[in-house]
């Protein structure tokens, strides 16, 4: 900073090392910041430069003040103020200029000043020219840096940049007054501007923090708004809520309508509110903690606009919003498909005319009780139900009121029967029943008891007239066997007996009939061409089988009810 005073006092020179030394610690701090890294340290590095000069400057009073050859002295001083300089520019143009290289301009100035050095040191030695240079170079390179700075005002929280534009400035002055021969005799002034712009270089950092920060704001900002304005166009109802307490914080319109939200009082409802079952929910969460995200979660909500609860599809992410962890669940009414689903269900699974289960629910069904049952060691019975005469009703009232019956029928076993039995149209006006916890000896009284409620239902023909029917029960149970065929079979083989032997009663299949069965063959025993489970086909008017599909008999206007149908004797009594 042309005071060689600060060389020839040690005191000095220490404190001007120090400050020296704390701007090398800033540049460190400063140079943390990508942009400024450059900057920083080519600075420093100038500097550094322009403060040895001024050491070999001194070295060269000596030598001159002692007589001796002073020549390389003065070319060394030059050539570091000189380099000192380039990286002045170099570091401005780093401020002023990006994706720029000023090569070209370095390496033209430093070409000149080389040629000048040589000119004037070496061949035609001239002491003004060289008093010029030693002037010159550091004033260039100050107005380069400060030219720097200054342009860096234009940024936002720039009180760094305006530190270090004002310093340089001032420096470059005095280094422009000394051009006119005015002497500065202050000894501090080197470590003061190392001081200061060690000041600057901190500014500048946290400046960048600032701006950063700000920018992050603005950038999340403008992240909330799109959020915002891509669920307020959705067609679907789209729903985010706090991560850590479920609060709502954004709705749109279709979710609001939905969920029967006050849009002005987001803040008072929790999602968690919305759901209908509490294991559905508890399940999403925890997909949710495994993979942040899940897609189409059938979920059971309620709202208070509605009573019963409803199906909805539900997709939810876990997102940042507003520096907080947020779900964003976007949802789709399902309801229609769910209903549908259940119909499908139910059609599979019912009989259409009574509502009662149909046989094929019923075998899958009890096959899977029994097998719990036995596991359990609890025993079970297995009625099958026959009306009697149906026939008759058939001919009598027409088949409108033989449908009614068969629907009275199945409503009256149901009412008579607990909630865990199960009851199925096995066929025509065929019934099968499934007593879970009931012994055959229990079974027999459940099956007359049953019988009983049955005789005293009553339906209406279209004329008024009251219809009565009676059923006859085939009764086995786990005594006999486990397999639902079998079962079903010998419950039937029961049914039979109670048939012939007068109708309108209960007959129980014994292991003593068991043993009797085994020796002789349980399906060798009826004649199997038989169609002993006959079904009314509409369509084609005709009864077909249901064991074998054949059409057995067709039904015609004529055709009179012949009693018994079964005739006696087959059974090979
Ligand atoms: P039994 O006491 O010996 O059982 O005499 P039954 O008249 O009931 O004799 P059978 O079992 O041979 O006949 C059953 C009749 O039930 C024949 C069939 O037309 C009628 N049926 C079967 N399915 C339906 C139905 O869905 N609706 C009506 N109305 N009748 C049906
Ligand atoms: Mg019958
Ligand atoms: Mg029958």
């Amino acid at each position: 900073m042309g005071n060689p005073e600060v060389f020839t006092n040690n005191y000095m020179f220490l404190v001007t090392l120090v400050s020296l030394g704390l701007l090398l610690v800033s540049c460190f701090y400063a140079g943390s910041v990508k942009k400024f890294f450059g900057t920083a340290w080519l600075l420093f590095i100038g500097l550094t430069l322009e403060f040895c000069a001024e050491g070999v400057a001194v070295k060269a009073a000596e030598a001159y003040a002692a007589g001796n050859e002073v020549t390389f002295y003065i070319f060394m001083e030059l050539l570091l103020l000189l380099v000192g300089m380039i990286f002045m520019a170099l570091a401005a143009s780093n401020l002023l200029l990006r994706n720029f290289s000023p090569m070209p301009v370095v390496l033209t100035i430093s070409l000149l000043g080389l040629v000048a050095i040589g000119a004037f040191v070496f061949i035609i030695p001239d002491g003004a020219m060289v008093n010029n240079m030693r002037l010159i170079f550091p004033l260039a390179g100050f107005v380069y840096v400060a030219i720097g700075f200054w342009s860096k005002l234009s940024e936002p929280n720039n009180g760094g940049y305006m530190l270090a534009a004002a310093l340089n400035s001032v420096i470059a002055l005095l280094w422009a007054v000394k051009l006119f021969d005015f002497h500065f005799g202050f000894i501090l002034i080197p470590s003061l501007y190392y001081v200061l712009m060690s000041m600057a270089f901190i500014i500048i950092r946290s400046d960048f923090v600032v701006r950063k920060l700000k920018e992050t704001e603005k950038q999340v900002e403008a992240y909330n708004q799109r959020v915002e304005d891509i669920i307020k166009s959705s067609p679907f109802p789209i729903i985010i809520s706090q991560l850590g307490d479920d609060k709502i914080i954004l709705a749109n319109n279709n979710a609001v309508k939905l969920f029967g939200i006050n849009p002005g009082e987001l803040e008072r409802y929790h999602l968690k509110d919305f759901f209908a079952d509490t294991d559905n929910r508890r399940l999403l969460n925890e997909r949710l903690e495994q993979e942040r995200e899940v897609h189409d979660f059938e979920v059971l909500v309620k709202t208070p606009i509605s009573e019963t609860p409803f199906w909805l599809l539900a997709s939810a992410n876990i997102i940042d919003y507003n520096y907080n962890l947020a779900l964003y669940t976007a949802f789709q009414d399902i309801t229609s498909r769910k209903n549908r689903e259940a119909l499908l269900k139910n059609q599979a699974t019912r009989d259409p005319l009574t509502s009662l289960y149909n046989r094929r629910y019923f075998e899958d069904e009890v096959s899977r009780l029994i097998l719990k049952a036995k596991g359990d060691n609890v025993p079970y019975s297995v009625l099958m139900l026959d009306a009697d005469l149906f026939k008759k009703v058939n001919d009598t009232y027409g088949h409108k009121v033989g449908d009614k019956v068969l629907i009275e029928l199945g409503n009256t076993a149901e009412r008579a029967l607990r909630d865990k039995d199960i009851v199925a149209r096995y066929g025509g006006e065929e019934f099968v029943i499934f007593l879970p916890a009931i012994a055959a000896e229990q079974a027999e009284r459940v099956a007359d008891r049953l019988r009983e409620s049955i005789s005293q239902a009553v339906v209406y023909s279209d004329e008024g007239q009251p219809v009565k029917f009676t059923v006859s029960v085939g009764v086995s149970s786990s005594d006999i066997s486990d397999n639902i065929d079998t079962l079903i079979k010998t419950a039937d083989e029961a049914l039979y007996r109670a048939k012939q032997n007068g109708r309108n009663r209960v007959e129980v299949f014994t292991r003593k009939d068991l043993q009797e069965f085994e020796q002789q063959g349980l399906n060798d025993r009826r004649d199997e061409s038989q169609n002993h489970h006959p079904v009314f086909d509409k369509e084609n008017n005709a009864e077909i089988s249901l064991l074998d599909g054949i059409e057995t008999s067709r039904i015609s206007d004529e055709q009179t009810f012949i009693e018994p149908p079964r005739p006696t004797g087959e059974k090979g009594e």
